[in-house]
Parts: structure tokens; C-alpha cells; sequence
């Protein structure tokens, strides 16, 4: 058994241990095997023939956190965009120029895989540079099933070359592509009858994704996509009431979706729907922000109808070009009043909740996998209140320290 003794713990769990005391963790075979009060730990150390300590000394030790909404894997950047913009060019004519998501989608149907490889490495080294160990990935760059399919391929090869654990999602109806241009109903029928086969039969997918929106997909056309999900298998997720209320939360909800994100549209109706079907409301500051958004998503009511809530980087080209969760705990409670307590259980259970793994990551608990970041911080409101600092002492993943990477 290896231990880590005199640790801090914030377990994350729905049973917390009293915040004062010093524990040790007892891991073995990659996951918790023993939490106990350091009180008891002599009478256990004699017991132990073979064991490895490490003394963190006081140190605060979390769950690892858990990014549950990224789009990490494409190819290029919009900076010039964001400079036009900023130029005073309107989106239209930003749009007509050939830029927004389109630019994307051609410049990750052309690069390779390796080419997507480097492209995207940086951007997840900087996220478990900051304590991230499981990371979501969606497709949806390429809305074609030769890059759809790559996208994932890369998002799975980066879970295998780096100690991180990579979950995957497919989302073809991220956006119109131009060959369907004018007929949005024949690529969903696309999407259902060719990309979510295809995905599934090789195991590409952990779940299925869609945009919501007045400028994407309607209820009825995500409603497809959905029941293609199912037939095969796969849980659903959804972007959903982030610029307009469409009731896709309410339609997701019906079909047990694992969370439905951005949701700064949301009414009551729907937080009681996604309330009673268990799903995880996940809140994107990053893209509130960086869109300059007004509307706040419904916190209060969330809290009311106790609603999980996952915070997520939603790190993409487009409107989180923002490769850093702590920002997002920072911004969380800054921009829409979140506690520190609510924002780590935001990034560890609710997150691990939003992709289907609540019983294996996402708390320090006996029986799961021996993910933690041990911090160089004693007060685990200290990760919303400060960024910026490098407050990461050791990172382990699956009962490996690994912080060279
Ligand atoms: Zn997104």
C-alpha cells in the first residue's frame, strides 16, 4: 500500500469528513483503499510490512478536477477574427468573409492527425499544468465523418500518450456544414444514419452532443439525434438556452441526458425538468465572458430545485479560447456568485456526474480511482480566490504521482 499521510482533505464527497482533522490515504492498485484520521495512523503503520509514506505535511489534497465540456482538439485559431471584431467589422461580414466556426471546420478537415496532435497538445498540458485529470473532448470540427471520426481518434491517442483520462463526445450537429448549406434537415438525417453508427460501432464515443440554438439545430431536429443516441446506446448531452430559450433542456431532460450546458436561458419549467430527470446543469463562464454575454444563467433557482451544478473550460476557438479551469472557478463565483465550495464540487463530482463516471472519479472516497492534486494552498477556497499562482505541489493520477509530463 502506498500512503499519503498528514493530508488536508476536501473529499468532495456528499458526506464530508470534518474539515479540521489530518488524514491519511491508503492507495493501492490505482485506487483509495483507506481514508483515515491521522489519530489512528500509528496503530496502522505498524500493521503496514510494505508501505510507501509521503508526508504532505498539512498540505490541502482535492478529488483531480475534472474539465466536462471541452473542444480541445481543432486545428488553426481566430485570433484574426477577434481583431477584426475588435476593428469594428460586424459578425456578418466577419461571416461572409469566410470566418466563425466554418474557418474551423476547413482548417481541421485539412491538417492530419499528428498535425491535430500538436495543435491540441498545448492546450491540454495547460490544463493538467493547473490539476486537471479527466478532461471531456467533442468532435464537431469537422461535420464530416472522415474528420468527425479523426477528431475523436486524437482526443483518444492524447488519453494514451499523456496521465490523463480523456472522455469523449460526438458532436456532428455542432454546426451546418457548407455542402448541406439550405438543407439542415438532410444532415441531421446524416448525423442519425451515418456519423452516430459509425462513432459507436468503434467505440469512439462516450456520449452524443448537440448545439441547441436558433442558430444551429432545432428541438426537433436535436430530438433525432437523441433517438439515434439511444439506439445505439450512447447518453446525451446538449448546448442547450445559451443565447434563446428553445426548450431543449426540457427535451434533453426526457431523455436522462447527463447534463445540458451553458443554460443562461433556462427557466424555472426546465431547471424542474432537468431536476427531476437528474441531470447536471454545467455553467461556461469562460464563453459568457468572452462573448460579453449579459443574461446570468438561473443560479437561484438551480440551488432551489438542487440541480447539480459542473463548471467546464468550454475551451475552443470560437468563445473560450481559454485553456485554464481555475480561471473558470474564479469567474464562476465573480460573474455569477458561485461559493468556492459549490465550484469545487463543480469541477470534481457534479463534473464526474455530467460524464457519467459519479462512482469512480470526482471524490476522495474509499473505492475510487486515486485521482487527487495535493496543493501548495491549506484553505480549498483558495483555488476560486487567487489564479494565476503555482499552487500545484502533486499530481496523481490512477495512485501514480505523475507531475512531469
Ligand atoms: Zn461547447
Amino acid at each position: 500500500m502506498q500512503w499519503w499521510i498528514n493530508a488536508k482533505l476536501a473529499t468532495c464527497s456528499a458526506t464530508p469528513l470534518p474539515a479540521d482533522s489530518y488524514y491519511a490515504i491508503g492507495v493501492s492498485e490505482g485506487y483509495i483503499q483507506q481514508l483515515v484520521p491521522m489519530s489512528d495512523w500509528s496503530e496502522i503503520k505498524a500493521n503496514q510490512t510494505e508501505a510507501s509514506v509521503m508526508d504532505v505535511n498539512g498540505r490541502l489534497v482535492t478529488p483531480g478536477l475534472i474539465d466536462c465540456h471541452t473542444h480541445l482538439v481543432f486545428a488553426g485559431h481566430r485570433a484574426e477574427e477577434f481583431e477584426k471584431r475588435l476593428n469594428g467589422v460586424s459578425y456578418a461580414e466577419i461571416s461572409r468573409q469566410g470566418g466563425g466556426i466554418l474557418s474551423t471546420v476547413r482548417a481541421t478537415r485539412s491538417a492530419s492527425f499528428d498535425e491535430l496532435m500538436e495543435s491540441s497538445t498545448p492546450r491540454l498540458l495547460a490544463l493538467m499544468s493547473e490539476g486537471v485529470t479527466t478532461v471531456e473532448i467533442k468532435s464537431g470540427y469537422g461535420l464530416n465523418l472522415e474528420t468527425e471520426l479523426k477528431m475523436l481518434k486524437v482526443a483518444r491517442a492524447l488519453g494514451d500518450k499523456y496521465p490523463v483520462r480523456v472522455k469523449t463526445t460526438l458532436l456532428a450537429a455542432h454546426a451546418l456544414p457548407e455542402e448541406f448549406k439550405g438543407r439542415s434537415d438532410d444532415y441531421i438525417d446524416w448525423v442519425c444514419r451515418e456519423a452516430i453508427p459509425a462513432a459507436a460501432g468503434e467505440g469512439l464515443a462516450d456520449a452524443v452532443d448537440v448545439f441547441c440554438e436558433s442558430i444551429a439545430f432545432s428541438p426537433e431536429q436535436c430530438q433525432k439525434v437523441f433517438e439515434a443516441a439511444v439506439h445505439y446506446g450512447l447518453p446525451i448531452k446538449g448546448h442547450m438556452e445559451q443565447l434563446t430559450l428553445t426548450g431543449g433542456s426540457k427535451l434533453a431532460a426526457s431523455y436522462q441526458a447527463l447534463s445540458v450546458d451553458h443554460v443562461e436561458y433556462l427557466d424555472e419549467e426546465g431547471v424542474a425538468a432537468i431536476a427531476a430527470s437528474g441531470t447536471v446543469a454545467t455553467i461556461l463562464p469562460g464563453a459568457f465572458y468572452f462573448l460579453r454575454e449579459r443574461q446570468l444563467p438561473p443560479i437561484e433557482l438551480l440551488r432551489r430545485y438542487e440541480v447539480p451544478i459542473a463548471l467546464a473550460s468550454d475551451l475552443n476557438p470560437g468563445s473560450s479560447p481559454l485553456a485554464s479551469l481555475r480561471l473558470m472557478l474564479n469567474m464562476s463565483s465573480t460573474l455569477f456568485g458561485l461559493t468556492p465550495q459549490e465550484n469545487l464540487v463543480g469541477v470534481t463530482r457534479h463534473a464526474a456526474k455530467a460524464l457519467n463516471e459519479e462512482n469512480r472519479l470526482g471524490q476522495l472516497q474509499e473505492g475510487f480511482a486515486a485521482d487527487f492534486i495535493v496543493w501548495d494552498l491549506q484553505h480549498p477556497a483558495q483555488l476560486s480566490y487567487q489564479f494565476g499562482t503555482q499552487d500545484l505541489y502533486q499530481r496523481v493520477i490512477h495512485g501514480a504521482v505523475s507531475n512531469d509530463f
